[in-house]
């Protein structure tokens, strides 16, 4: 396999399981050495040492709460000590919970601002330098198909995700020049925990087996299933590699058809 990314160092945050581990891991079979991060010790040192495992490459685990905006930086100054450099930075977090509108307070609210547009923004701030000076950087922000159709029980997330979108589109053209590309990666339905516990919800309320609400909703993605998350991996692989320099400001849905809009 052509390692294009070789030497490289990538950031991958939340990176435990589901979107965030499988991109460190393709970012790792793509050449590159990660830093990665997660709330608890015992998962993220695991994912750390299966990727490891599975690609030769250094892993470096980190423990944050990419809710605190000092865990980001200690995130972002153990990257430094550890390579001196951040070429690639995957943005990812944890998603919030489901609901209707009048479900949420203020408080869930500045919850959802703080742990899904916040982290993007305080991350994107710490590699940017780096990358000028360099001259080369890729930033990712994983987001959601929601920010082509929104999702009627998602309605914190559709928002949030609407506000990292045009925080990357902003910034892409800010740093355009100095050979750093910014995109957002739009996971429709890959079959992670998150996505599990979703389907495992909207079954509940509705009364209806998993497994029949899982099928139908296959149905109605063109590809006729959910994805795997080392396919959204291949896809932020790609978007992190070299060939992919005239590619910025965009968002790239990995979502097997499923959204309906043009663009
Ligand atoms: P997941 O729940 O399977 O994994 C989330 C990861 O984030 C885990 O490693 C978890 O430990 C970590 N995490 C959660 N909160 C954190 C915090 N405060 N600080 C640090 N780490 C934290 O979720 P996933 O399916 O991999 O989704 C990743 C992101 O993509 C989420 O924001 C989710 O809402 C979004 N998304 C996913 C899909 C999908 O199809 N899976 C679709 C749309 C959007």
């Amino acid at each position: 396999m052509t390692q294009s990314l070789a030497g490289k160092v990538a950031l991958v945050t939340a990176a435990s399981r589901g979107l965030g581990r499988a991109s460190a891991e393709a970012l790792a079979r793509a050449g590159c050495d990660l830093v990665i991060c997660s709330r608890d010790r015992a998962s993220v040192d695991r994912a750390a040492e299966e990727i490891r495992r599975a690609t030769g490459r250094a892993v470096l685990s980190v423990v944050a709460d990419l809710s605190d905006a000092e865990a980001i930086q200690k995130v972002l100054d153990a990257a430094m000590v550890a390579h001196g450099h951040v070429d690639v930075l995957v943005s990812n977090t944890g998603g919030p919970q489901p609901g209707p509108f009048m479900g949420f307070d203020d408080t869930a609210w500045q919850g959802a601002f703080d742990a899904l547009l916040m982290p993007a923004v305080r991350l994107a701030r710490g590699v940017v330098p780096g990358m000028q000076a360099q001259g080369w950087g890729r930033i990712l922000f994983i987001t959601s198909s929601a920010v082509k159709q929104p999702i009627p029980a998602l309605v914190l997330s559709n928002s949030l995700r609407a506000a990292v979108t045009a925080m990357a589109k902003t910034l892409a053209g800010h740093v355009a020049k100095d050979g750093i590309t910014v995109n957002c990666v739009a996971p429709g339905r890959i079959l992670t925990d998150r996505v599990r516990f979703l389907d495992g919800e909207a079954a509940k309320a509705s009364g209806r087996p998993l497994e029949d609400l899982q099928a139908e909703l296959a149905t109605r993605i063109p590809v006729g299933r959910y994805g795997e998350p080392r396919e959204f991996g291949e896809a932020v692989a790609f978007l992190a590699s070299p060939g992919a320099a005239y590619i910025t400001g965009s968002t790239l849905a990995v979502d097997g058809g499923a959204i309906g809009s043009l663009l």
